[in-house]
């Protein structure tokens, strides 16, 4: 058993978590000043004001949290962190106003990283997610979520799949790693149609990984001139078969009823929505499905935010992640992103919270995680800070520190 003293704040969010994560108030933070906390390896057993500690924990050598802020481990539920090489070159020549098609003829877009990951090996990708794993840590998150699809095709995508495999078992008791298999990224030229592409190595891949039990969730890039609805719903329905969870990329380049799909088979998430309607919200408002906002994106290729206010005030359940990838948003830094954000989607400090905690873990089907309270599993980020508002207003500063 270990215990926690002094903690400056205790960030519980047991009244977030007792409201489902949805219409949160400030208040709903649950905030405890100088507390105290004791667990076990695999559940909270206590949490309180420290003067509150019941004396049979006192005999227990605890760590001193003065000038700590403790709360639920950070999750990052949206990242494509398997890839090799950049597009730094394809960053600049937007930014010198070159277009997306004349990117994509200049070996730009999804195309260049498809073909500098194939021609790296399962170690070079391994070493390579690593790093970024270190640093991603060195901010405190402690879940976090990788898709594959720079492959596509079915050796490829297992190879992928398996690099996950890998770091998960390199991170076991340290980080929690989701591997979601996303074969359906982008259709490669030689397939005629979407279709057809999804029954030649979307659907095979995905019964190879989950036979080989290499794919925790399953996902889709739902939009115009990608992977239609029905191809969607074809992919969906086999993933249920086999009793995978679905997530979506959906309404990010126009509103094509991607939330109202993510709704209807009861996806983790549905993610993007940067254009998402009234009806895609009031879907997801009345759903399970957490809407999950990615602002890096927006900001990297310069687009509006998405109505986070609409979707929080229609009762969505509401989470915010990095979309940590080399094209359109090269950031692995989920506080960064959130800070930067929160004024302008208008979320208040228990919205920004749980979506970076309670919803983030809601996101990717982690279960009894993301608050505080007893009987959740003891899965804490720590932060050097006398207040939970100074983790989010240094922005940009890493206050983390690792768990004693
Ligand atoms: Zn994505």
């Amino acid at each position: 058993m270990k215990v926690y003293r002094n903690l400056a704040q205790i960030l519980t969010l047991k009244s977030a978590h007792a409201k489902d994560g949805r219409r949160l108030i400030p208040a709903d933070l649950s905030l405890i000043e100088t507390g105290a906390i004791a667990f076990d390896e695999s559940k909270i057993l206590l949490v309180g004001p420290d003067a509150d500690l019941p004396e049979i924990y006192h005999s227990i050598p605890a760590f001193d949290g003065k000038g700590h802020v403790l709360t639920p481990g950070l999750v990052d539920s949206h990242t494509h962190l398997v890839f090799a090489g950049n597009r730094a070159r394809e960053y600049s020549a937007r930014l010198n106003g070159a277009d997306y098609q004349a990117i994509a003829q200049n070996d730009g877009g999804i195309l260049h990283t498809m073909s500098k990951t194939l021609a790296c090996s399962e170690d070079e990708l391994f070493t390579a997610s690593v790093k970024r794993l270190e640093r991603i840590m060195s901010y405190g998150v402690r879940a976090i979520e990788m898709k594959t699809g720079y492959a596509l095709t079915i050796e490829g995508e297992m190879r992928l799949l398996r690099v996950a495999a890998r770091l998960k078992n390199h991170y076991k008791g340290q980080l929690q790693i989701i591997s979601t298999y996303m074969g359906a990224h982008a259709v490669p030229a030689q397939y005629k149609t979407s279709a057809e592409f999804v029954s030649a190595v979307v659907l095979p891949a995905m019964e190879q990984g989950h036979a080989e039990g290499l794919i925790d969730a399953v996902d889709v890039f739902h939009e115009q001139g990608y992977f239609n609805s029905s191809d969607t719903e074809t992919i969906f329905k086999k993933a249920q078969l086999l009793g995978l969870p679905c997530k979506i990329h959906a309404d990010e380049f126009q509103d094509n009823g991607g939330a109202e799909l993510a709704a209807k088979y009861k996806a983790l998430s549905a993610d993007h929505l940067l254009k998402v309607g009234d009806a895609g919200i009031a879907a997801l408002a009345s759903s399970k499905t957490v809407a999950t906002l990615l602002p890096g994106t927006a900001f990297f290729l310069g687009k509006d935010l998405p109505r986070a206010r609409a979707m929080l005030d229609a009762g969505c359940k509401v989470a915010i992640a990095s979309d940590y990838n080399p094209g359109s948003s090269h950031v692995d830094n989920l506080l960064l992103v959130a800070s930067i954000a929160a004024p302008s989607l208008k979320m208040n400090q228990a919205e920004l919270w749980c979506a970076m905690t309670l919803n983030a873990a809601a996101a990717l089907g982690l279960k009894d995680q993301g608050a505080l309270i007893p009987g959740h599993r003891p899965i804490f980020s720590l932060f050097r800070a006398e207040d939970l508002a100074e983790i989010t207003y240094n922005w940009g500063v890493s206050l983390s520190r690792p768990l004693p």
